[in-house]
């Protein structure tokens, strides 16, 4: 491996460790799925996090979700996103944190924003923004095209297509107005980098499934990889899903 390869990798250990470690100490029986594969040790203290957002606690829990225990609950944990740059499992609350958010700023602005949304919430940490009307703006992956990724966009007839890097990027995308879909017809992507972008799209009216319209699960026993790609928006979802290629379709298998 190159060194930038180690210290990608040591800093998503490392951020993994320390929100599973934090999380667990906190909520002793609750399922906890990451990326990376770890050693169950001893974590130091000073990765330990045991503050709490008062912004949420200030929010009545939806009544739908006052039942549920805590060892029904399986938290996904995606440490780093796109670092190459209940009994249903359904995705209901999902945080991103932006640790670098408003670099370009410059030196006064407050470096960071985290994300955060519960279906029967809404979600919070950014401004609600519609895409440009009419437009077919599709957002895709940077690192992990193939033919058939692109073969799929092209179907689509889009007025522009932009690449970044990261799941939860890219619906933070869609939600800010920058783009109108997210299309991605290629397995890779996994449950971790799907679970917390869900809930925060679906708290705001959005929509994400694979490529065919399946929604995704996420219980403990599912399996972690998205084999049949992503497909999500904010609105007009039904334009983007009856356009994909059956051909495309056929390539990617559940
Ligand atoms: P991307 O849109 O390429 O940034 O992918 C979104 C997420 O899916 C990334 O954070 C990766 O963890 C994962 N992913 C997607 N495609 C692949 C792939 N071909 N190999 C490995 N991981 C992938
Ligand atoms: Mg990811
Ligand atoms: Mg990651």
């Amino acid at each position: 491996q190159t060194g930038a390869n180690d210290l990608q990798t040591k800093a998503d250990r490392l951020v993994q460790m320390s929100i599973c470690a934090s999380l667990a100490r906190k909520f002793p029986k609750v399922t906890i799925i990451g990326e990376e594969e770890l050693p169950a040790d001893e974590v130091t203290e000073e990765l330990i996090e045991d503050g709490h957002c008062e912004e949420i606690l200030k929010k009545t829990c939806p009544t739908q979700y006052t039942g549920i225990k805590e060892e029904e609950l399986v938290i996904w944990v995606d440490p780093l996103d796109g670092t190459k740059e209940y009994t249903e499992g359904k995705a209901i609350a999902g945080v991103i944190n932006q640790p670098y958010y408003n670099y370009e700023a410059g030196a006064d602005a407050v470096l960071g924003r985290t994300i955060w949304g519960v279906l029967g919430i809404g979600a919070f940490g950014f401004q609600l923004t519609e895409a440009p009307a009419g437009k077919h703006i599709i957002i895709t992956t940077r690192s992990h095209s193939s033919a058939l990724v692109n073969d799929c966009i092209s179907a689509l007839n889009p007025d522009s297509v932009i690449r970044v890097g990261g799941a939860g990027n890219k619906i933070i995308q869609l939600i800010e107005g920058k783009a109108s879909a997210y299309v991605f017809a290629s397995p890779g992507c996994k449950k971790w980098d799907t679970c917390a972008p869900e809930a925060i799209l679906h708290a705001v009216g959005g929509k994400i499934t694979d490529i065919h319209g399946n929604s995704f699960q996420y219980n403990k026993e599912v399996k972690h990889m998205n084999s049949a790609g992503v497909l999500a928006t904010l609105r007009n979802y039904d334009y983007y899903a009856i356009r994909i290629p059956n051909t495309v379709k056929q390539s990617l298998v559940p």
